[in-house]
């Protein structure tokens, strides 16, 4: 964790513009001329000063919205503090105050004022990130749910039809499209050929005509077997002594952060959830942060199968589900809140603890403003509210590891499986030797195909992984070399089979996948490499006896359909699951005794020093699918890299192996969880204009890394490795130092050429994950 967390005096670019600290939230003792300190939703990290009229004093507390003259416009702004001595003699006046009860607390509004000056963000930005939308807004919201007839309680006679079809005739259009559809319809389309608009459908829903559905499956809803969940199970000696530490460091006024360092299958969960228990016991409540909600369904199957008072936020919620959650949460009404990163902000009081599901997950880093990392908010608040945080994981990041070898976490190892259940042995097949046996490349290894066999013949289970959807990822002319790229991004196609097209997986662009070459002309094009739909061809053509399931973004775009996926496997109507990173996570099929890794590389051979880290977690973690019953398992990985450390440790299961060797390299180079990093991409329309803006701020930086000494390195300014994503080029400075202050003091330097211009929009990511 960066130490700064806890440092709310770090230099930062901007906090040298936030000058108070004390929020005066009580309007009783004030003395007559009083000022409220107000951040706007800007990339522009500033405080405004406003005079509060004595009429809007009684109703103002920090945390509220107020309605601003802003330059030359009236807009919204939040109130984030009081004083008595403005920046400026002339400050206007607030003209009304916007909510009735604060949006954010004290807590958030530390803590988002740490976001801004670590992540290098405006305030109000990052206000704005932690409260969901539909609390804010009260814009006409869109939402991607599903409709259908509510059949229990009203009946949908003819007479009720007629007369609403005088008063309320787009009304009475939806009820007749969905008398013709027996299931739920999206909401977009329904919209679309009723005319009737959202609020028409909400009052339908209050009438009780229809029931209005999130997108997203709910896990809940799912016929599983719910009642093994429901009790707490006695736990194994390996579990009982991590449960007593535990339980001794709750009960602790600061009691810190653990990292439990579990192997897949090893009843981390289960701890999990007894320890929330406990908490719930002391009167505490507890975040529970998951990866991604919809790939852990069964985690949150067991969570509600054992709590009450569970509040689960997806981000694709239904906008009133969504608000009443948020104010259930608020109001006290619930003990336990599910999520994803985002649920590291929810309204919850009283947390005592934080459980970080995965911890080295990179979902938990969010890709836009503020660009935070939820394990580090995580901390952050915990540290705040005296809570405890347990970082659970089977490949703990470096970064947490690095602070378990320190000493600043505590470190607890589950080293057995429940049952004494064996990890599994892992095959490494060395596809450069088969091709060469082979003469000729074959997707699917004589190994991989041998081991199916047997486990298909025993009726056993068998999944498959590759971190690549679409049919071929490569269309090249053979006669000239010419080579199928988005029109938008410097990035080749990748053909999709099944809809007949070619897309751009970065910006989603499509295009008719050419007869001939588009240069040469010569009916030459040529389809090369594989994706999971190619796969699924090979399979079926391999195994004609045996089903397949594929789940990928593309095979899994209907309502439920993972869900339904799942359970369908589970019930062993396919013997075979194939998938992207989908099926890496958290799954426990108890019948599968065979995983194969189609290709280890994809991921190896990124530009990004985390690549060696993320192949070990990826097949880890794959690896962890299998072996989980009495049958025992086998996992396959083909590689042309078969020598590689990331791999040869993670099919010896070894971590700390993998760890100390990769920890070796990155002191080398001073990466993380050494050194810290930030990195400044530039985007414009035209090249030039990208790389000239990047050689301006590259020379200041160095410039500021000779005076200041301070271990200041800059890489760069070069073409980031996409170097053209949706007609922007772009460029890249990586900045590398040895701790979080001088990276703020680097940024802080250059701040004022970082503003956008019309011609070169620039973005600051301080902790990286992103490199590409
Ligand atoms: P992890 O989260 O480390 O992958 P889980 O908590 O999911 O491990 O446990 C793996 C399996 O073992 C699950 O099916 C779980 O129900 C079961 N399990 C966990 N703890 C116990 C226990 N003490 N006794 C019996 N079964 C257990
Ligand atoms: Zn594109």
């Amino acid at each position: 964790m960066p130490t700064s967390l806890l440092n709310q005096n770090s230099p930062s670019p901007y906090s040298t513009d936030i000058k108070s600290e004390t929020h005066i939230t009580s309007t009783n003792q004030l003395p007559q001329k009083l000022y409220a300190e107000v951040v706007v939703n800007i990339p522009l990290n500033k405080v405004f000063h406003y005079s509060v009229s004595p009429h809007l004093r009684e109703n103002l507390t920090a945390g509220m919205r107020v309605k601003i003259p802003f330059g030359n416009k009236i807009i919204a702004g939040f109130c984030v503090g009081f004083t008595h001595t403005p920046f400026t003699d002339k400050t206007k006046d607030i003209i009304g105050v916007i909510d009735k009860i604060p949006l954010i607390d004290d807590l958030m509004l530390k803590i988002t004022k740490w976001l801004s000056s670590h992540y290098c963000c405006g305030w109000g930005e990052a206000i704005s990130a932690v409260i969901p939308p539909v609390v804010r807004s009260k814009k006409k919201e869109k939402w991607n749910g599903f409709v259908r007839r509510n059949e229990h309680t009203v009946t949908l006679d003819h007479d009720t039809l007629l007369n609403m079809k005088v008063r309320a005739p787009k009304q009475a259009k939806v009820l007749e499209i969905l008398l013709e559809h027996p299931t739920e319809i999206s909401a977009k389309e329904l919209i679309r050929i009723s005319g009737c608009k959202m609020p028409g459908l909400r009052q339908l829903e209050k009438k009780g005509f229809v029931i209005l559905e999130n997108k997203l499956p709910d896990a809940a809803n799912t016929p599983r077997t719910i009642d093994r969940l429901q009790q707490h199970l006695t736990l194994t000696q390996e579990q009982q002594n991590a449960f007593d530490i535990i339980n001794k460091k709750l009960e602790q006024p600061k009691p810190g952060i653990i990292l439990l360092h579990g192997i897949t299958g090893s009843g981390k969960t289960e701890l999990y959830l007894q320890t929330i228990t406990k908490a719930l016991e002391y009167g505490r409540k507890a975040i529970y942060l998951v990866p991604e909600i919809s790939l852990t369904p069964q985690t949150i199957q067991r969570i509600k199968a054992r709590f009450d008072k569970v509040a689960v936020l997806h981000s694709n919620l239904l906008g009133t589900v969504h608000q009443s959650q948020w104010n259930d949460i608020k109001e006290g009404k619930v003990d336990i809140v599910v999520g994803a990163r985002s649920s590291i902000f929810a309204p919850l009081k009283n947390v005592g603890l934080i459980i970080i599901d995965e911890e080295h997950e990179n979902t938990y880093k969010q890709e836009n403003i503020p660009r935070y990392n939820a394990r580090d908010i995580a901390i952050l608040r915990a540290t705040c509210e005296n809570a405890l945080v347990i970082m659970g994981t089977a490949t703990p990041s470096l970064e947490s590891y690095s602070q378990a070898l320190n000493g600043s976490y505590e470190k607890i190892v589950l080293s057995k499986r429940i049952g004494e259940r064996q990890l599994p042995p892992v095959d490494i097949v060395d596809m450069g030797e088969e091709v060469r046996k082979r003469r000729g490349y074959n997707i699917i290894s004589q190994r991989l195909q041998y081991y199916m066999n047997q486990s298909l013949a025993r009726n056993e289970q068998v999944i498959l992984f590759l971190n690549r959807r679409g049919f071929a990822p490569y269309i090249h002319c053979k006669r000239c070399g010419f080579v199928l790229k988005c029109h938008r991004c410097d990035i080749p196609m990748t053909f999709h089979k099944k809809f007949n097209t070619t897309l751009c997986h970065y910006c989603h662009a499509e295009a008719h996948p050419p007869e001939s070459c588009p240069d040469c002309l010569a009916n030459t094009m040529n389809y090369r490499g594989f994706g999971t739909e190619k796969i699924e061809d090979e399979i079926k053509n391999k195994f004609p006896n045996h089903t397949i399931i594929r789940m990928d973004s593309d095979s899994m775009r209907v309502r439920d359909a993972h869900e339904k996926a799942l359970t369908a496997f589970e019930r062993g109507e396919f013997q075979i699951l194939l998938g992207t990173q989908m099926i890496a996570k958290g799954l426990d099929f108890p019948n599968v005794t065979l995983v194969g890794v189609i290709s280890a590389d994809t991921i190896l051979n990124l530009p990004d020093f985390r690549a060696s880290e993320r192949t070990f977690q990826l097949i880890s973690q794959v690896a962890g699918r299998t072996g989980r019953g009495t049958k025992g398992g086998r996992v396959v990985v083909q590689s042309f890299n078969p020598r590689h450390y990331s791999i040869t440790y993670a099919a010896a299961h070894d971590y700390e192996g993998f760890a100390r060797k990769e920890l070796e390299y990155r002191k080398q180079l001073n990466y993380p969880p050494f050194g810290k990093l930030a990195r400044i991409v530039f985007r414009s329309p035209q090249e030039n204009k990208a790389k000239e803006k990047s050689s301006i701020v590259g020379d200041k930086l160095k410039e500021l890394a000779k005076i200041n000494g301070n271990h200041l390195e800059i890489l760069g300014p070069s073409p980031a490795p996409m170097t053209k994503i949706n007609n922007l080029f772009r460029w890249h400075i990586l900045l590398k130092t040895q701790d979080h202050a001088s990276i703020h003091t680097a940024l802080h330097g250059v701040a004022d050429m970082l503003k956008p211009t019309k011609s070169v929009q620039t973005m600051v990511d301080v902790d990286p994950y992103m490199m590409l």
